[in-house]
């Protein structure tokens, strides 16, 4: 399956924005090509590779997860309705869970509920969360992508669509063994930045429009070595201190921040340390660095913010060591390998998802997922140390299909965190429960797509949503 030379799509001319046209080996076809194996990508590929599509998935890494994994993000936010009381995220990602679950690598949502050690103690959208094991995690995607007859391409990075017209009809690829192209039917842009679809032309915003900021970034990292009952201890007598103040939440530790940073040994913009226990009792999840105005389409931001991101870890491993009850011992177990993005290309799509539709509940007919992840904006009032958290007004609302379709490219479908969604909305559906949802959906359309030789903007929401049931989807 898609070996060298297969001929698997009729020859096409077309034309490569790249530099080099003309010197670029034709390595690979296929029906679809997904470029991103993060959570969006990962879940497309699996779902259209099991409707019989021939599948390339390219990731520029060396295993699947995207922040999941190289970001050390973690834990899976809700997957639970508002109300906390029905899994509303299911399909593929609940086979994830499912499988981490046997292997020890996860706990079930079910068993995990707001303001607990698990949830950094935070109560509004917390409830029902997912600790897992990013090793588990990267074990679990290759064989989910193995069985499903995926050809997965690690070490392969999307540089330039191969256009014909406004057409995408595959990509060059800068691979251990130099620039190659892929021909492809369709292409899922599930890179997170949009890196596929912003290249081949497809209109979008950076960052909030509005506003003119981006969300913050974060290097998360994971220690061990906790003594947990001490740290639980010392939290949950404090538990009455979380509040918010001129726009800002104070949340796990910031009784102890106050005296680092009155010794002069905190120099970050956020002022409390959010927390999440993971599977094993002495190992956590820490989301506290923060590092504004970072550009993820530019490699020397992205390395100015890996440097302060790693600046940052060191200062808080002094802190835990000297501020925090249980952690005197503690270790670095490890840094993210990549800066954690919440936010950069917004491609906009046939239909630009807001808040406002999420917050009322709204569920259009052409929904592909539901979900009740709030709106979760960093940095966007009084400085970087803000987040603005809206949970919604209904049990959970709909991410129509409109929002994977871009516009005015045609054979391309986008999923994940560059779906069309506007800033503040993005802030609640880039989460990774459905950010999968996104990208099961992206992967049935294209094979529908391609079944009925039918584009993508063309596609009956009607015909996706019955194949997104028949996988296992809740869709109301
Ligand atoms: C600081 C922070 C905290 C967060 N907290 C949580 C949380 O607690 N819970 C939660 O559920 N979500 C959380 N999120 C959100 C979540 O992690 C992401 O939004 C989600 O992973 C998006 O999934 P994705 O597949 O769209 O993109 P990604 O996870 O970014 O995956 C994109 C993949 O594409 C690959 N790629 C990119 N460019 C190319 C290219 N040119 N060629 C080939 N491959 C490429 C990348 O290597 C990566 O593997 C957080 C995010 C951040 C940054």
């Amino acid at each position: 399956m898609l070996a060298a030379g297969a001929a698997v799509l009729p020859a096409v001319s077309c034309t490569t924005q790249s530099a080099l046209k003309g010197e670029i080996p034709e390595r690979y076809n296929a029906h679809l090509l997904v470029v991103g194996g993060g959570p969006a990508g990962v879940c497309a590929a699996i779902a259209a590779a099991r409707l019989g599509t021939q599948v390339l998935l390219v990731e520029e890494g060396g295993f699947l997860g995207g922040m999941a994994t190289r970001g050390l993000v973690a834990p899976f936010m809700t997957c639970f309705d508002a109300r906390g009381e029905k899994q509303v995220i299911l399909g593929i990602f609940g086979e994830i869970v499912d499988r981490m679950v046997a292997l020890g690598g996860a706990i079930h949502p079910r068993e995990v509920r707001a303001c607990s050690e698990f949830s950094a103690w935070i109560t509004a959208g917390h409830d029902h969360l997912t600790p897992f094991d990013a090793e588990v995690l990267k074990y679990v995607l290759d064989t989910m992508v193995r069985e499903a007859g995926v050809k997965v391409l690690f070490h392969a990075s999307f540089v330039a669509p191969l256009m014909k017209g406004k057409k995408i009809v595959g990509a060059v690829l800068k691979t251990l063994s130099g620039l190659e192209s892929v021909r492809a039917g369709l292409v899922v842009d599930a890179t997170g930045d949009g890196h596929v679809a912003a290249a081949a032309g497809a209109p979008f915003e950076m960052g909030n429009k509005e506003t003119g900021k981006i969300q913050p970034a974060t290097l998360f990292c994971h220690i061990d070595h906790v003594d947990s009952k001490a740290l639980r201890a010392d939290v949950e007598a404090h538990l009455h201190e979380f509040h918010r103040k001129d726009g800002v939440s104070y949340r796990a530790l910031h009784w102890h921040v106050a005296k680092a940073e009155a010794a002069g040994e905190w120099d970050i913009a956020r002022k409390s340390v959010n927390i999440y226990r993971g599977v094993h009792e002495d190992e956590w999840a820490v989301n506290s660095t923060r590092i504004a105005n970072v550009d993820a389409t530019s490699s020397e931001s992205m390395t100015d913010g890996e440097v302060e991101g790693r600046r940052q870890v060191q200062e808080l491993m002094h802190f835990f060591r000297k501020y925090v009850p249980g952690c005197k011992d503690v270790r670095l177990r490890a840094s993210a390998s990549v800066l954690g993005i919440r936010e950069s290309r917004h491609i906009l799509g046939e239909h630009l998802l807001k808040a406002e539709e999420l917050i009322a509940g709204e569920v259009p007919e052409d929904s592909i997922l539901l979900a009740s992840n709030s709106v979760d904006v960093h940095g966007g009032g009084s400085g970087a140390n803000s987040t603005r958290y809206t949970t919604i007004n209904a049990d959970w609302y709909g991410v129509p299909y409109r929002s994977l379709v871009p516009l005015e490219i045609e054979g391309l479908l986008v999923a994940g965190r560059c779906l069309s969604a506007s800033s503040d909305a993005a802030g609640a559906v880039r989460v990774m429960p459905p950010a999968m949802a996104t990208g099961q959906a992206a992967g049935v359309a294209a094979a529908l797509c391609l079944r009925g030789n039918v584009a993508p903007r063309r596609l009956d929401s009607a015909d996706l949503r019955v194949e997104l049931l028949r996988q296992g989807v809740f869709l109301g």
